[in-house]
């Protein structure tokens, strides 16, 4: 062995020595890594994760991916997300949310009248039906475990393109409503309505916006919720599986017409239905 190469040896596995001296003095080394999504959006973190965090919520991990679903009201900037893996390490990123535009809509000559001029009767109705709901479809420090797997099935047979309508800004003859929480899916007039994964029915409901609802929980603080149906064959509690019938598509509630509505909240985020759809490695991922 010539000096040189004992030389580069040496050098090698001093600064060996160094870095690793250097992990065990600081064991949380500000990570530089990221991720970008837009208000509505699911980020994920793939590999070997246990539980997930998004400043101070956290959740288990799904088949070892971190999923960091982002609600379409949630403020535009810089958030912390961690993971911690199953070999125990915690390792931090950045998660930068971008703010997306809402699309506007404006209901003209809306044909229900009960929705244009609603009484105060139907106000406190829609309050009390609100009540029982939200506390449902938030944030929980402690979940079920996953039954459903992504991406998750489609809600209808052969099913259309959506209207691109989650998120939108409404207004109702120039008055302002409240924003769509989920996706309007152009399905026909009895056609069946596909639960989009396994899961157990949180709640089956005559509502006043939402006409014949359907709420089926999917574990991990997932749920899809189901709107304006003409009728549903399911009951609360009752476990159902990806892609079985939960009822038919209809009119009921504040609509114009016959159509499937979808929403889906995920650890109490408003997400587009759209992004659980598509193959989760399309999904944007921590790097
Ligand atoms: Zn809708």
């Amino acid at each position: 062995m010539n000096v040189v190469r004992l030389l580069t040896l040496i050098v090698f596995y001093l600064s060996l020595a160094m870095a690793q001296a250097q992990t065990q003095k600081t064991p949380s080394v500000i990570s530089p890594k990221s991720v970008s999504v837009a208000q509505g959006q699911v980020a994920r973190w793939a590999g070997n994760c246990l539980r997930c965090s998004l400043e101070k919520r956290a959740w288990a991990a799904v088949n070892g991916t971190c999923y960091y679903p982002v609600d379409m009201d949630m403020k535009p900037g810089h958030y912390t997300i961690s993971r911690r893996t199953t070999g125990g390490k915690l390792e931090t990123a950045t998660l930068n949310v971008a703010a997306k535009e809402c699309v506007q809509e404006d209901l003209k000559n809306f044909p229900k009248l009960e929705y244009v001029n609603v009484s105060t009767q139907n106000q406190a109705r829609a309050v009390k039906e609100a009540a029982l709901v939200n506390p449902l479809i938030s944030f929980k420090t402690k979940e079920r475990p996953a039954v459903f797997d992504l991406p998750v099935g489609k809600p209808a047979h052969n099913l259309p393109k959506g209207e691109g309508n989650f998120g939108a800004c409404r207004t109702l003859n120039g008055q302002p409503r409240d924003r769509h929480t989920g996706q309007d899916y152009p399905v026909g007039m009895g056609k069946p309505v596909l639960s989009v994964g396994n899961g157990r029915v949180l709640l089956v409901a005559n509502q006043f916006y939402s006409g014949n609802s359907v709420y089926i929980d999917h574990g991990n603080g997932l749920i899809s919720e189901y709107f304006h149906l003409k009728s549903y064959s399911v009951k609360a509690n009752q476990t159902i599986t990806k892609g079985q019938s939960i009822g038919l598509v209809g009119e009921t509630g504040r609509v114009t017409g016959p159509h499937l509505h979808v929403g889906v909240r995920w650890h109490g985020a408003c997400i587009n239905p759209g992004y659980l759809l598509i193959d989760p490695s399309d999904m944007p991922a921590v790097n």
